[in-house]
């Protein structure tokens, strides 16, 4: 059998309902796992879960501590165990530092970190010795590249994904510490043109930044070796990694997944 074979295992994505988040989905789905769809966006995360073959959809906002419960519960019962949680979910605000609107960066501090922190601790809770899953497991955070570069106009995106990297390293030496037999990790991933891929190099060029979205795509391709943008199954398959046993002895890290850009 293959390391990367997830037949058997059970995973819940945030996010899921589009973008990376259904490309993990799908991938996750395809090396056989059972998938949670969960996202706000209740139409688009129900059309998703429905292309996947044994994929369900539970509405949750991350930044919901009741909401996240209910949606584990609601896994557990429904798909029979949990075994991987993909915190995925995130937004992007790209304003320069002399602008920023609290309000926007408060929004963008609760999906991205309380949302992540939130989802660690309902992964734990749920599959720790004891818990209603109790299998061990794996959880995937989604920093970014732009928690190892400096890019002009996404300062608090890039202190919310720097957070996310911190955050991993303590969740895995407490998971380690305590024998809860779940593996910590998150991606770094390149820039993709998602929605919020997209958003970014149209309001970066906005602000003058560049002459326009192109040629904002352009100067990230040509930061990357690669040189290319990155694309969702690029980020899928790193997932489906981290969440297999391919990857049983990689914990509290990041995987850069960004063509070279951000080394
Ligand atoms: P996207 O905007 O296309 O999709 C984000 C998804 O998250 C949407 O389905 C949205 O409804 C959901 N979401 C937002 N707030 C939520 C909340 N409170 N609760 C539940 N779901 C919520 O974005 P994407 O490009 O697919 O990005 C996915 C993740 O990858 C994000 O964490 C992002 O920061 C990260 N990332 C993206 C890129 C990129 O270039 N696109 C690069 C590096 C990292």
């Amino acid at each position: 059998m293959s390391t990367t074979d997830l037949t058997g295992r059970v995973a819940l994505v945030t996010g899921g309902a589009r973008g990376l988040g259904a490309g993990a989905a799908e991938a996750l789905a395809g090396a056989g796992a059972r998938v949670m769809v969960a996202d706000v966006l209740t139409e688009a995360g129900e059309r998703t879960a429905a292309r996947l073959e044994g994929a369900a959809f539970v509405e949750l906002d991350v930044t919901d501590d009741a909401r996240w419960a209910a949606a584990v519960a609601h896994t557990v019962q429904t798909l029979g165990r949990l075994d991987v949680v993909v915190n995925n979910a995130g937004i992007e605000v790209t304003q320069l530092i002399a602008d920023a609107e609290p309000d926007a960066h408060r929004a963008m501090f609760d999906v991205n970190l309380l949302g992540t922190l939130l989802g660690t601790k309902h992964a734990f809770r749920a599959m720790r010795p004891g818990g209603a899953a109790g299998n061990g497991g794996t959880v995937i955070n989604l920093a970014s590249v732009a928690a190892t570069i400096a890019f002009p106009a996404i300062a608090g995106y890039s202190a919310t994904k720097s957070g996310v990297d911190r955050l991993t390293r303590v969740a895995a030496a407490e998971s380690g510490k305590l024998g809860y037999g779940v593996r910590v990790n998150c991606l770094f991933p390149g820039l993709v043109a998602t929605d919020m891929g997209m958003k970014l190099a149209v309001e970066t060029a906005g602000l003058g930044l560049f002459t326009d979205p192109q040629d904002a795509v352009a100067q990230v391709v040509g930061l990357t070796p690669s040189g290319r943008l990155a694309e969702v199954s690029d980020i899928a398959d790193a997932v489906v990694f981290l969440a297999s046993d391919a990857s049983r002895f990689v914990n509290g890290t990041g995987l850069a997944v960004d063509g070279g850009m951000g080394s």
